[in-house]
């Protein structure tokens, strides 16, 4: 794997950053993670304009935008891949004296694609499980959670809660005891055919996936609602589902070993799912 750092291709065994990284040091840093398809980055400008938002909030200083879309691009075809996950990690670069952000010089860049054509199709067939976990979901830089920070603690914690062989996802709560979002996921539901998913006030990271199957959800004349939901909620639905750029839109069907609706992936999470399917054909050309 070619990965690119700081302005060059390395190979893994010398891409290796400093010690005094502040991003290792303190997690203080971004990432994005995006999906390419058919050798084309799916809603690139949606992920550099999160990047670019958070990175304004941090005071982090980013590369151009040009220079971004380049490298991505760049590390995507060195590799020879068309359909990939890529990540791209910045962080305010290396500074010996702790607790001085002003004095990182320079920020440190990496970028790593892996190929991926999406998770097996028995997942989508039979959908996936969950479970809730204690730990509630929080901010843990202290800013705000859309902020996709190398701070992923919370996330983690969260995981670790969980089996995950038999869960796919944990789903946490906001500390008010509301619905939020999993460790690497936004939630919706379907009840009495209205899409409902957990507002921005409940701690989520606003996903990519989540505003474009908001979007295709008002584009299809269905009905959207955000808002504060206790957990009861989801055992009282008709279908509900997980999303984020690596999933795209995923069947939940059990949460804390019970059936969700049928049992079976309902018919508003596959027909959100064909919509976001031709969304990507129709940005990548992918057959
Ligand atoms: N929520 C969390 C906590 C995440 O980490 C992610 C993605 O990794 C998402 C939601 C979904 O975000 P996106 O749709 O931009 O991939």
């Amino acid at each position: 794997m070619w990965i690119y750092l700081n302005d060059r291709f390395v190979s893994e065994k010398e891409a290796k950053i400093s010690v005094f990284d502040y991003g290792f040091l303190y997690g203080d840093g971004l990432f994005e993670t995006l999906r390419a398809y058919n050798g084309r980055i799916f809603a690139l400008t949606q992920h550099l304009n999160r990047l670019s938002e958070a990175a304004e909030r941090l005071r982090l200083p980013l590369p151009p935008r040009l220079s971004l879309e380049q490298s991505l691009h760049e590390t995507l075809h060195r590799n020879g891949l068309k359909n990939a996950i890529l990540r791209l990690t910045i962080t305010r670069g290396e500074n010996p004296i702790a607790l001085r952000p002003d004095l990182c010089k320079k920020g440190t860049q990496v970028i790593t694609a892996r190929p991926f054509s999406g998770h097996p199709a028995p997942f989508y067939e039979n959908g996936v499980s969950a479970t809730i976990v204690s730990i509630p979901r929080h901010s843990p830089d202290g800013k705000t959670p859309s902020i996709k920070s190398l701070n992923f603690l919370n996330n983690i914690l969260g995981k670790l809660e969980i089996n995950a062989e038999e869960h796919f996802e944990a789903l946490f709560l906001d500390a008010a005891g509301h619905l939020s979002e999993g460790a690497l996921s936004n939630l919706f539901w379907v009840k009495n055919g209205v899409l409902h998913t957990p507002s921005a006030q409940t701690a989520i990271l606003e996903g990519i996936t989540r505003h474009i199957v908001l979007d295709l959800a008002n584009k299809e004349g269905l009905a959207v609602e955000e808002g504060l939901y206790p957990p009861e909620v989801l055992f009282s639905t008709e279908e509900a589902f997980l999303t984020n750029t690596g999933i795209e839109l995923m069947p939940l069907t059990r949460v804390d070993g019970k059936t969700i609706g049928s049992g079976q992936p309902g018919p508003i999470t596959q027909k959100l799912h064909e919509a976001f399917r031709m969304r990507v054909v129709q940005e990548t050309g992918e057959e």
